[in-house]
């Protein structure tokens, strides 16, 4: 099963955002497989965004990413790295149509509520920086036979 790193990011934690985020995930049929609220250090949001450390946004980036906590989360699912992305919207939210995150819920891309992983290998990485204790695979016999065929 493939999994993704998805995040709620602090405008969405203050803005109330987590419920609705998650809802829309389990809703249409990714498996949860780890959720925490965490305050993470300016180190971790770093390294998180290390392949962004030469573009002028990043210290903003960096900034908002640390002005509250956000919700880490792993889920599971048949390609479900794209279709992460494909939940969470476009980068710019100008961009993003609605009916995803982004789209429905935010305005400008420095402020766009939610992360999901670009790829499967950033994914397993962002999830071994997230969750260092590791994350636990469980199964689900009701999305085993009635989301998937
Ligand atoms: N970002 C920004 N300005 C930009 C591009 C990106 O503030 O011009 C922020 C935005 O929060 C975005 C994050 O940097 O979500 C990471 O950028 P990336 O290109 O990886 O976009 P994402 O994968 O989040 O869609
Ligand atoms: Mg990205």
């Amino acid at each position: 099963m493939e999994r993704t790193y998805v995040m709620c990011k602090p405008d969405a934690v203050q803005r109330g955002l987590v419920g609705e985020i998650l809802k829309r995930f389990e809703q249409r049929g990714f498996q949860l497989l780890a959720l925490e609220l965490q305050h993470p250090t300016r180190e971790r949001l770093e390294e998180h965004y290390g392949d962004l450390k030469s573009k002028p946004f990043f210290p903003a980036l960096v900034e908002y990413m640390l002005s509250g906590p956000v919700v880490a989360m792993v889920f599971g699912g048949i390609n479900a790295v794209k279709m992460g992305r494909v939940m969470v919207g476009e980068t710019n939210p100008l961009a993003s149509t609605p009916g995803s995150l982004r789209g429905d819920f935010s305005m400008v891309v420095g402020r766009n509520i939610v992360h999901a992983s670009d790829a499967v290998e950033s994914a397993e990485k962002e999830i071994a920086l997230w969750f260092p204790n590791g994350v636990k695979n469980y199964t689900n016999p009701i999305i085993q036979q009635f989301v998937y065929e």
